[in-house]
């Protein structure tokens, strides 16, 4: 199975750390707020160098986007349920530039891993013979990064078609791919480590049932003949949940690519829909707040708001919720919660 640890330390830190069980409990508090604090450290470093003047004419939009990225998550807005002894994050500044800011992106990441991850389980609890694979499609690398990208699009489209035209009994027409019911892909871009090219490619989970095999020369051939340069697909039957925090990680790897690169592609990358799905698997709705989901409204709580200061979120205020008395402060919460907001958007 892939090993995110090895791979991709920062995705295994943030997003397994997220999706970890128990990661609510209040006693996790202090490592959690030390995990987002490494991610907005590095959106802050890439804030700090698109602010240093090396991208040049930058335009209203543009600078829109920077000034986002450098309020989001400058502050974090806990609730914690003291007998629950549970914590969940219920507000707070996000600027949803995903391909630029870790923060927004190990959110999404959570929201789409808990989201397909519920579909999958769901999937296999009507039908236990289904086994979950890990996919990676890739096309020959290139130096026109949305000329590669739109390749590769309209490559997996090709195949997923072919797959459709089986499904719907037009004569002539197999592929392998109708093996699997159902999946979902996402892109994830960097440079090749050979020439510098840019290398995209795609994550799959699919399912499979049992008793089925695909072939997997058959299927190289197939995506050969779509791609015309590529017959390269890796494919592994995921174990644990490390296949989708890989397909949902990022979709460019903030450890591996130079900030110019980061830009650059971000810009070119911004309007496209870096996640699909096929089959069995459609239609899955994903949660668009970065909010945790909220206990019982009964549940005794108290909300903690975190500044982020000097590199790391410290407490600035707390809020008790636990008597009439209280009702004051209770409905202030809730002015000072939306004050806070920013104009983008909101965790
Ligand atoms: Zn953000």
């Amino acid at each position: 199975m892939i090993d995110s640890t090895k791979r991709n330390p920062a995705a295994s830190v943030t997003l397994g750390g997220e999706l970890a069980t128990g990661l609510d409990s209040n006693e996790r508090l202090p490592a959690r707020l030390e995990s987002f604090g490494i991610l907005k450290q590095r959106s802050d470093n890439f804030t700090a160098w698109a602010k240093s003047g090396v991208i040049q004419n930058l335009n209203r939009l543009q600078k829109k986007i920077v000034d986002s990225l450098d309020v989001c998550g400058s502050f974090l807005l806990f609730r914690q349920y003291t007998s629950a002894n549970r914590t969940r994050l219920i507000g707070g500044c996000t600027c949803k530039k995903h391909l630029l800011c870790a923060l927004c992106a190990s959110r999404r990441g959570v929201k789409n891993t808990q989201a397909y991850k519920e579909k999958f389980n769901q999937l296999q609890a009507e039908n236990p013979d289904l086994d979950i694979y890990f996919l990676t499609f890739t096309v020959k690398n290139g130096d026109d990064l949305f000329e590669r990208y739109s390749h590769l699009k309209k490559s997996m489209q090709a195949l997923l078609k072919k797959r459709n035209h089986q499904s719907a009994s037009h004569r002539g027409i197999k592929t392998e791919m109708f093996k699997y019911t159902g999946g979902v892909f996402a892109f994830e871009f960097k440079r090749g480590a050979i020439e510098n090219l840019w290398h995209p490619h795609i994550h799959m989970l699919a399912l499979l049932p049992k008793g089925l095999r695909v072939d997997w020369e058959i299927l190289k051939a197939e995506w050969l003949e779509i791609t015309g340069d590529s017959s390269v697909i890796n494919f592994e039957k995921a174990e644990n949940d490390n296949a989708f925090l890989e397909v949902f990680a990022y979709a460019l790897k903030f450890s591996e690519m130079e900030n110019i690169d980061r830009w650059n592609a971000s810009q070119i990358l911004r309007n496209e829909r870096l996640i699909s799905s096929f089959g069995d698997v459609r239609g899955v709705v994903v949660d668009e707040s970065d909010n945790d989901d909220l206990l019982d409204a009964d549940e005794p709580f108290f909300d903690m708001i975190f500044n982020w200061q000097a590199g790391r979120y410290n407490l600035s205020m707390k809020v008790e919720h636990n008597s009439e008395a209280e009702q004051f402060k209770r409905e202030n919460a809730l002015l000072i919660s939306s004050a806070m907001r920013c104009t983008q958007s909101t965790f």
